[in-house]
């Protein structure tokens, strides 16, 4: 199990908030205090660019950042020209369906769920648009994705699948090892969104054999402003960069300029160099703990709470099947944004509203809901906080 206690006094808000019970950690999770450290030292005492200066602090500057890299290859096992620092999941996935656009024609298909949050499914549908591709639509089953739903769509036609690995609105597990498999067997590639996914669920890009992955600092008590964009290193070769600029070019000829190799002809400009620094720190962190730990913790005070609140008959809770570290749901006559509010009076942090994720609520026949998530500084004190503020809120609404 893991120690809550300890764990907190690794998260300086709760010196200033001793009593915030935080149950947002999927819009973003707190953020470690070696996180901060190292951004603050870098900041504080070094403050230059990478990859450009000669003289010794920029030399430093480069190597904190390089070593950004090695940790995040390590940690998802991949190589190191395989990583590339993005601003952002969604930043990741725009730049990744920018870089597609040739090596794809009118008619190709796609595949995409009913259940993927705007950054994964945005870049796709304009680029659908813009290139006359056929979008496939996996449907979902008790809010999950099926491989047989997944087959019905897949085909000989299918040139790219997208996917994420844990949905943020029902929490549920995608079948992507199964899912990769069947992708190559027709010749697709395979894009993962693993926002929700990268603190809980160890991923090997090699074994997984995925194609692409794109995933967030500030999901894993790193920073924001710092993304992940993992390409298979031959592929990448393949992809146009979407942004041009500083670095990433090798020589500057007219008409036609000439890129570096991957990973850098991908990072144009100044680089988020002391995020890439704090989320370092992030995987370290999740790597002392492990992803194994970090996922059955959030699993059992999920848990624990459905249990205490699933046979309330005022409450819908619209993701119910066991292997769920959310807790999706309504009060019965109350708007979400009301109850997050009544909730924010015992400092107890929910989030409401529809997700970035309208095909989901379309799904569930909802508007917006709220959301509870559960991470490794949430205390069982805290569940029984949440859910007596949650039966709270039913009673004081019901007499107004
Ligand atoms: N995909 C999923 C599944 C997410 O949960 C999120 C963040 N809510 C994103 C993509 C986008 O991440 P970011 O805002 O860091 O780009």
């Amino acid at each position: 199990m893991i120690n809550v206690e300890a764990i907190r006094k690794q998260f300086l808000v709760y010196k200033k908030y001793p009593n915030l019970r935080f149950f947002d950690s999927a819009a973003s999770s707190l953020k470690h205090k070696n996180v901060v450290k190292a951004m603050t030292d870098y900041l504080s005492y070094n403050g230059t660019n990478v990859h450009r200066g000669v003289y010794s602090l920029a030399q430093e500057a480069t190597d904190l950042y390089e070593k950004g890299r090695t940790d995040v290859a390590r940690f998802i096992g991949s190589n190191l020209e395989e990583v590339i620092f993005t601003k952002s999941t969604t930043h990741a996935l725009n730049m990744l369906a920018r870089g597609l656009k040739d090596l794809l024609q009118k008619g190709d298909e796609i595949v995409l769920s009913g259940l993927e949050h705007h950054s994964n499914l945005l870049p796709w549908l304009e680029l659908a648009t813009e290139q006359g591709l056929i979008v496939k639509w996996i449907t979902p089953e008790d809010g999950k994705i099926t491989i047989p739903n997944f087959k019905k769509v897949l085909s000989s036609r299918t040139r790219l699948v997208i996917t994420h690995h844990i949905s943020n609105v029902m929490g549920y597990i995608t079948p992507i090892e199964k899912m990769i498999e069947l992708s190559h067997k027709v010749g697709a590639y395979v894009v993962l969104d693993a926002a929700q996914s990268i603190a809980y669920k160890k991923l090997n890009v090699a074994n997984l054999d995925v194609d692409f992955v794109a995933f967030s600092g500030h999901k894993m008590y790193g920073p924001n402003g710092v993304g992940v964009l993992y390409g298979k290193y031959k592929l990448l070769e393949l992809i146009k960069p979407a942004e041009f600029g500083g670095e990433m070019v090798d020589k500057v000829i007219l008409p036609k300029s000439t890129f570096k190799a991957p990973p850098y002809k991908f990072e144009s400009g100044t680089p988020p160099i002391a995020e890439v620094i704090g989320l370092s720190e992030a995987i370290k962190f999740i790597e002392k703990v492990g992803q194994k730990k970090l996922y059955q913790h959030a699993l059992y005070l999920r848990n624990y709470c459905l249990d205490k609140l699933k046979n309330e008959p005022f409450i819908e809770i619209y993701n119910q099947a066991e292997n769920s570290t959310l807790l999706t749901f309504n009060i019965e006559g109350v708007h979400p944004h009301d109850t997050a509010s009544f909730l924010d009076q015992y400092e107890v942090a929910v989030r409401a509203g529809h997700h970035c994720n309208q095909l989901t609520m379309k799904y569930l026949n909802q508007d917006a809901t709220n959301r509870a998530s559960f991470s490794c500084y949430n205390s069982i004190e805290d569940c029984n906080i949440l859910i007596d503020a949650i039966l709270e809120t039913r009673n004081f609404f019901k007499n107004i």
